[in-house]
């Protein structure tokens, strides 16, 4: 287990951005003028507009993939600026840094005037650990000067290119409003919509597969999803992989609402950050779904690249039994009989115990191994499916008509930083169980996705059926205290218990 070492500070829950192998595209020189970001004409009421007009020149760096030549200092000022946009320093009284009033302030004239010329107004006149409190920074960070420096950089530029909430759309009946309008409509799915099926939502804290990942001696739960630690010793996601093993029989409510998306013409896209593949089995087609971390529909063999349906491993998976690839073993076994005098021969392919700890300390290059199959998941340090990128900024960006964002807290990049990409105009409604503050939505409805689901189609008057939707269930929508477009969704009553139904296949028609 030599190869976990100490992570530097960051909160486990967040992924570093460097794994994921993408470039933050954010880190904007401050100081150098790109004209039209400090135009003084700039109304605070044409923000929107000035802003979409300015997007382009960020959406050019979104999947621009120059991950090879970044630095580990420009992946820690990431980590740095994920985990106080999660979490941001505020100020307890003056004398610790600025107040909530002054930052917002800040906040709105920096939209308002533009980086340049915001840059060249605050960057003398307020000290730096002090203007730092504004976008959330510790002043106390323990970082030399000059990254922190980096650190304020790209939080200021995170916080301009950020998405603002429209004003118009607010309430659930907004939300079913939206829904009924739109003809193209972008789905981004997490965790959060295979749960009510018994599968883990492996970054929620209390899902227990984390704590078994630590229990192998993982510092860090995603570990045993890199692909380096993977390499070294696929033992250990092997013995745990059968925990997040599609049951593959049954979708969710949430799952249905998509698919009835899709029959009704609307779904422009579903982008999931799920492995389980479960949007396939509701029947969302292929052309319609982007698995932005791949799936288990396929594995493929670590050395030699064959490709296999990803149920030919799973019987190894369940028996928590490394899978090797059949094609190596072939060809090693027709190597094996072939003659070779110029080699010592191997008397069996049977590999020892100890043949992959051992194979740094070996110096026989030549003892042949049947390679590893992996399933086609997106480990961290690899890179994502090139359909995500290509089909969100040549295709979907240009004309979505609206986003729902179900089940995820969107803390891991780029999926992330999907809505501070698409055009300001374009709603985003929020639908999990906790309310997230780093991203702007315009609508967040917050409880079970399933009931949520079902009450937006019932207030679109769409038909969602599903056997796990009791039937006639009606749900409270309360508001937030505090907030006018969160909603917390709770089941009000029950009229009838799940009627069974002779088919397990739900239907989403
Ligand atoms: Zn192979």
């Amino acid at each position: 287990m030599d190869n976990i070492t100490a992570k530097p500070l960051l909160p486990s829950t967040l992924t570093p951005r460097s794994q994921l192998k993408r470039n933050h595209g954010e880190i904007i020189d401050l100081t150098g003028s790109d004209g039209d970001d400090d135009d003084p004409s700039s109304q605070p009421n044409t923000v929107a507009r000035q802003e979409q007009e300015e997007r382009p020149a960020q959406r050019r760096k979104f999947g621009d993939d120059e991950s090879e030549s970044e630095s580990d200092e420009d992946s820690m000022i990431g980590d740095y600026v994920d985990h106080f946009e999660v979490d941001p320093y505020v100020a307890a009284s003056e004398r610790d840094g600025l107040s909530q009033e002054r930052s917002k302030a800040l906040c709105i004239e920096l939209r308002q005037i533009g980086l340049k010329a915001f840059t060249d107004k605050y960057s003398r006149s307020i000290p730096m650990r002090t203007l730092g409190t504004a976008f959330g920074i510790d002043p106390e960070l323990g970082v030399p000067d000059e990254m922190y420096a980096g650190i304020l950089r790209l939080a200021i530029n995170r916080a301009y290119i950020k998405r603002l909430k429209l004003s118009q759309h607010n309430t659930i009946d907004d939300a079913a409003r939206l829904l009924r309008r739109s003809k193209k409509t972008m789905v981004i799915t997490g965790a959060g919509i295979s749960t009510s099926l018994g599968i883990p939502d492996f970054r929620s804290k209390n899902s227990g597969f984390y704590d078994q990942v630590q229990a192998l001696g993982y510092a860090d739960g995603q570990d045993v999803f890199n692909i380096e630690t993977f390499d070294q010793n696929p033992a250990d996601f092997y013995s745990l992989a059968g925990a997040i093993l599609p049951d593959l029989k049954r979708f969710s409510p949430t799952h249905a609402f998509i698919k009835l998306l899709q029959d009704k013409g609307r779904l422009q896209r579903n982008y999931t950050q799920n492995i389980d593949n479960l949007e396939a089995l509701a029947g969302i087609k292929p052309d319609r779904l982007i698995q932005c971390h791949g799936s288990f529909a396929t594995a493929s063999c670590r050395k030699c690249k064959h490709k296999v349906p990803g149920h030919a491993i799973f019987e190894d998976i369940r028996a928590k039994r490394i899978a090797r690839c059949k094609r190596c073993v072939k060809d090693l076994a027709k190597e094996v009989t072939r003659p070779k005098p110029m080699r010592k021969k191997r008397s069996s392919l049977k590999l020892h115990k100890n043949d992959w700890d051992s194979s740094s300390g070996d110096e026989d290059d030549n003892i042949p191994e049947p390679g590893v199959m992996k399933p086609d998941i997106t480990f961290f340090g690899e890179q994502l499916p090139g359909s995500f990128f290509d089909q969100l900024t040549d295709v979907d960006s240009k004309d979505v008509e609206l986003v729902i964002v179900i089940g995820t807290s969107l803390k891991v990049a780029p999926v992330s930083e999907i809505p501070n990409y698409l055009p300001a105009k374009v709603p985003h409604i929020f639908i999990s169980r906790e309310p997230i503050e780093h991203v702007n939505f315009d609508i967040q409805l917050l409880g079970e996705c399933d009931h949520i689901v079902y009450e937006l189609c019932r207030r679109a008057e769409w038909n969602l059926k599903h056997e796990m939707i009791p039937r006639d269930m009606r749900v409270n929508v309360a508001p937030v205290e505090g907030s006018t477009y969160r909603w917390a969704i709770t089941p009000a009553q029950i009229a009838n218990e799940p009627k069974p139904q002779k088919s397990s296949k739900a239907n989403g028609a």
